[in-house]
């Protein structure tokens, strides 16, 4: 790889895409929020009416499907904004994050991006430390109690937000797991920039060792 990459994951709510845009602010580094790029799958299947279970349709979709990110998301310059959030997307995205199909496509993406990048990039998702960048530069997993994780979560509720983490976890297809050499960060009670200047600091002493 010639790019360089700090790879995040974590469960939902434990502060990935807040921590990993300061990150990439405070290096002058690009940010790629991946969960965003499942949930815009997601909303594009659900307005087509495409059944979440019919895997070859759900991963043809993918496949056909150029995600902008910035600055609104959007499939194929139809933009998905309004519902990227919603209770049915927060349901949908855990059957259609579980399509292999829909994985491969999205992760040549992912990879794809982050090489066009002029300098280096912060990636975040559940599985970008262990299947998509498993050589970033920087490897970090992200934690924090349900109870803040709920909470930063606001109107998607404890409920579903514990519901995503499990469906995440136990899926065939890169289930969420904490890497072995990723640094873990506990965010419980600690702000952002405590927590950003962590993660930069590990950044300097991995690329000064
Ligand atoms: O990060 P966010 O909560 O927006 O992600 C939404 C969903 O997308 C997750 O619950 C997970 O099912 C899926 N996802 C994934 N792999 C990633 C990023 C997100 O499976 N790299």
């Amino acid at each position: 790889m010639t790019q360089e990459v700090i790879a995040i994951d974590g469960p939902a709510g434990s502060g990935k895409s807040t921590v990993a845009r300061a990150v990439a602010d405070a290096l002058g580094w690009t940010y790629l929020d991946t969960g965003a790029m499942y949930r815009a799958i997601t909303v594009v299947a659900t307005r087509r009416g495409i059944d979440l279970d019919n895997a070859s349709e759900l991963a043809a979709l993918a496949e056909s499907a150029t995600i902008a990110l910035t600055p609104h998301v959007s499939v194929n310059g139809e933009s998905v904004d309004d519902d990227l959030r919603t209770h049915a997307t927060n349901v949908g995205v855990s059957v259609v994050a579980a399509n292999e199909g829909v994985r491969r496509a999205l992760v040549h993406q992912q990879r794809r991006w982050a090489a066009e990048q002029p300098v280096g990039t912060v990636v975040e998702g559940r599985d970008i430390t262990t299947v998509v960048f498993p050589d970033a530069t920087l490897k970090v997993f992200l934690t924090a109690t349900l109870d803040e994780r709920a909470r930063r979560r606001g109107e998607e509720g404890a409920e579903s937000v514990a519901r995503r983490d499990a469906a995440d976890a136990s899926r065939a297809a890169s289930p969420l797991r904490q890497a072995d050499d990723a640094v873990v960060v506990d965010t419980t009670g600690r702000s952002v920039e405590e927590v950003v200047k962590e993660i930069i600091e590990c950044l300097t002493s991995r690329t000064l060792n």
